[in-house]
């Protein structure tokens, strides 16, 4: 089984996640996309919803779409969320199946900053998405990584269990969780940005007012 996990503070979870992951998954003929929202992100500030309300965000949009089911195991560990602990972790948890971590090209530039940056790849392919507005320019130490780890086609990424990355082409999607949160305070349109589902519960909940 393939499974593809998009991690994310989801602050609130939006069509600019959604949509190029996927995208992602029917070119890469992934079973299922997992929804993990990060517990304490360990690169930024804290959040504006809670936990509990992020996670279940996520599931009210995977309810809505094909493939997908949220994950909360990021956030049931005592720990900050590392990507690498958690793909070791997740590998251990599915040991028949393959793992393609999916991350935006914002998220892949910052990659060197990551906890044990060099070990991302031990039990998962990554698949970076395209992401507007987004300066294609990676430091001299990624792009040597990169250099050793980049394959250029699907087929290419299907040929091995993991140790790979695949800059794939995804639909272009300008949209962010600090857009929506800005548009909430100052009273701009922000509902066609989320599935339905998650933009009423933003109204019920009355989140990031
Ligand atoms: P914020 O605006 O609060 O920083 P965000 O919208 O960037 O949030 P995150 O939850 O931080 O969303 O992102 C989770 C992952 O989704 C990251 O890998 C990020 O690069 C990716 N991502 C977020 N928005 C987009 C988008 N519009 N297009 C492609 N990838 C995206």
């Amino acid at each position: 089984m393939i499974r593809a996990i998009l991690g994310g503070t989801f602050d609130p979870i939006h069509w600019g996640h959604l949509r190029p992951a996927l995208d992602v998954v029917q070119q890469i003929g992934a079973d299922i996309l997992h929804l993990m929202p990060s517990a304490q992100p360990p690169h930024r500030d804290y959040p504006g919803a809670t936990a509990q309300q992020r996670l279940a965000m996520a599931a009210l949009a995977a309810k809505e779409l094909p493939y997908c089911a949220a994950e909360a195991w990021e956030l049931e560990q005592p720990r900050k969320s590392y990507t690498a602990l958690t793909l070791q972790q997740l590998a251990q948890r599915w040991p028949n199946d393959k793992l393609i971590f999916l991350l935006g090209e914002d998220a892949f530039a910052g990659l060197p900053q990551w906890y044990q940056w060099q070990h991302l790849l031990d039990h998962a392919h990554f698949v970076v998405m395209q992401r507007p507005h987004t300066k294609r320019h990676y430091c001299e130490q990624l792009q040597q990584w990169l250099h050793g780890v980049e394959v250029q086609s699907i087929a290419a990424l299907h040929e091995q269990h993991h140790g790979r990355v695949y800059i794939a082409q995804t639909p272009a999607h300008d949209i962010s969780a600090t857009a929506i949160r800005n548009a909430i305070q100052t009273g701009a349109p922000w509902q066609h940005w989320l599935p339905a589902s998650v933009a009423e519960y933003i109204t019920e909940h009355q989140l990031y007012r």
